[in-house]
């Protein structure tokens, strides 16, 4: 990876964790707890449950990446092993680590490890 490449994936990460943070505001805005007086009829209360369970499991994941994104921009710059993948130890392809720059596997390792 070149100084170019480099300096994209940080800008990556910046803005990742820009939109991240974007993102929870708007799922915490919609968690907000469901009144039991707040009443369309039961089928709607149980589908409003489901949806606020939905948006909890996305908040958790989305605050998951945030920690992983904050923790890498603040580690990269004295991390000379950036990029390389933690199992196979070859150099992850640039375009994998713009998508998720915190990714520490290839995606023949990282598909290994899901299966
Ligand atoms: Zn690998």
């Amino acid at each position: 990876m070149n100084d170019l490449e480099f300096q994209q994936i940080k800008d990556q990460i910046t803005l990742q964790i820009a939109t991240l943070l974007n993102e929870k505001t708007l799922l915490q805005e919609k968690l907000q707890p469901i009144a039991p007086d707040c009443c369309l009829g039961d089928l709607t209360r149980f589908e409003m449950m489901h949806e606020q369970d939905i948006f909890q499991r996305s908040l958790l994941h989305v605050e998951v990446r945030l920690t992983n994104l904050q923790h890498l921009f603040h580690t990269i710059d004295a991390n000379p092993d950036y990029g390389q993948c933690c199992e196979c130890y070859d150099e992850i392809p640039f375009q994998r680590l713009l998508l998720i720059p915190e990714t520490k596997y290839c995606i023949h390792c990282a598909l290994g490890h899901k299966i």
